[in-house]
């Protein structure tokens, strides 16, 4: 299966080629940890998950390294504002240190929840100080940094190919409505490395460096971690769309200065979720987590199911009336897929009919042509409404798509609504199963179609035979 992908370097689906054979390395931008993770932040991470889970789907060994955050996160894109870090740990009166660990665990639980699986390594910003100073020299080496104000900058006056993936313009840029703030900075598209003249009081967190002590810009942690892991020339990174002007712009700039060759092959951004009023913001407060949509009665997975329903490179816009209407779609799911697993087992995929197969193949289709969410769910659909498809083909295509969806199908249980029994309706049941030790199958199905005539199930489990409402 061949693997199409929007690539924003080069705004073109393409098809998809590893560096090396049957391996991807993966790097996602990961989470800022001085708060929870709102809703619109773990699309993001959603997004990577089904794109992981594709490339794993279609044979790939994906190696996939996700940072924490956990320094040197302004308040700005740019290099003004002050860091969320200490913003955070003042007004909750807990360490730094104290709240990157907090909301790093509640973050990983998040995915959890959300049955997004773990990458194949997170790495901490602070556990990677040492390289992130290497990567600094390696540039001061080269010539693309300067020292101002006490702080070390790039100079991007030094890279022509600035911009270049975000397709800035630079003209327009400089003219452009975002002031420059800092004064030490020979151009607006400078950025810092390495802050040893903060401005923030109190800094708890620093470290030695050749320039002095101080703490890493935001941007340098990406470059210095990827390359580390995943070597100085790989294949895909992702992150939200709002990273392309600065931080992925700024990650390239760095990377590709300091190794001197191209750095990543495929550039993958997801839009953003929305809510009615606009976007989400985790700095302006009022914000929803995944915690607040369980306190609402919703499963995690009913959002997964939700985030689904969109393609990743279109805006979605969150609503609880949606919301509403994911949960009650798994809720059919659920009761469809968990009759079926009552009444059979999966085929074998090997050995599937026409029909089975094309929907299957359908589904591949879709999956790999840049990860068409929304298609897939009505392909799933599609295949457990198909009276061509046997039970036994039904749940095995739907747990093979299920490597994708992720939705837990093979945990999916039938909720116990058993009808109590009349007399009446007792003795139908008792000839059924004398009729079916008697190799009479067609009296068994007669009765069978009697119940199902009226609207109930007859279930066969190990302790007896229950009635269970359509
Ligand atoms: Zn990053």
């Amino acid at each position: 299966m061949t693997v199409n992908l929007f690539n924003t370097d080069g705004r073109i689906l393409e098809p998809f080629k590893p560096i090396k054979d049957g391996n991807v390395g993966l790097y996602c931008c990961g989470p800022t940890v001085y708060n929870y993770a709102h809703i619109g932040n773990l699309r993001a991470f959603m997004f990577e998950d089904i794109l992981r889970r594709t490339l794993e789907y279609a044979g790939y060994k994906v190696k996939h390294i996700m940072n924490i955050t956990d320094v040197g996160h302004l308040t700005d894109d740019g290099d003004d504002g002050e860091d969320k870090m200490i913003k955070a740990a003042r007004e909750k009166g807990m360490s730094v240190w104290d709240i990157a660990a907090f909301f790093t665990d509640a973050f990983i639980e998040d995915t959890n929840r959300l049955n997004i699986l773990k990458p194949t390594m997170y790495s901490r910003a602070t556990e990677h100080i040492e390289d992130m100073i290497k990567m600094i020299q390696k540039l001061e080496d080269r010539g693309y940094t300067y020292v101002a104000g006490g702080n070390v900058y790039f100079d991007s006056s030094r890279f022509p190919e600035y911009g270049k993936m975000a397709l800035l313009d630079k003209q327009e840029l400089q003219h452009g409505a975002r002031v420059v703030v800092d004064q030490n900075k020979r151009g607006p598209q400078d950025f810092v490395l390495w802050f040893t003249m903060s401005k923030f009081e109190k800094q708890a967190m620093t470290w030695d460096s050749p320039w002095g002590k101080g703490y890493p810009g935001w941007h340098i942690e990406c470059s210095a971690m990827s390359c580390k892991y995943l070597g100085s020339h790989f294949d895909i990174h992702c992150g939200g769309i709002d990273h392309i002007p600065v931080h992925h712009t700024n990650e390239i700039a760095q990377s590709e200065a300091a190794n001197g060759e191209k750095w990543v092959n495929y550039w993958c951004h997801n839009e953003f979720l929305l809510m009615k009023t606009g976007k989400m913001s985790k700095s302006k407060g009022g914000f929803l987590t995944l915690q607040s949509l369980v306190e609402k009665g919703f499963d995690p997975l009913d959002f997964r199911y939700f985030l689904l329903g969109g393609h990743y490179r279109s805006q979605l816009v969150f609503t609880w009336e949606s919301l509403e209407s994911s949960a009650s779609a798994r809720k059919n799911l659920i009761q469809k897929i968990g009759s079926l697993k009552e009444n059979t087992k999966p085929g074998s995929l090997e050995r599937l009919g026409e029909s089975a197969k094309s929907r299957l193949m359908d589904f591949n289709d879709h999956i790999s042509s840049d990860l068409m969410t929304p298609r897939c769910l009505a392909d799933l659909w599609g295949l457990l409404k198909d009276n061509n498809v046997t039970d036994e083909d039904k749940l095995a295509v739907a747990f093979k798509m299920d490597e994708v969806l992720g939705l837990k199908m093979n945990t999916y249980e039938v909720e116990d609504e058993r009808s109590t029994i009349s007399e009446e309706d007792q003795l139908l049941i008792d000839e059924r199963a004398e009729a079916k030790k008697e190799k009479n199958y067609n009296r068994a199905d007669e009765i069978r179609d009697i119940f199902n005539k009226r609207g109930y199930v007859l279930v066969d489990s190990p302790e007896g035979t229950y009635l269970r409402k359509k």
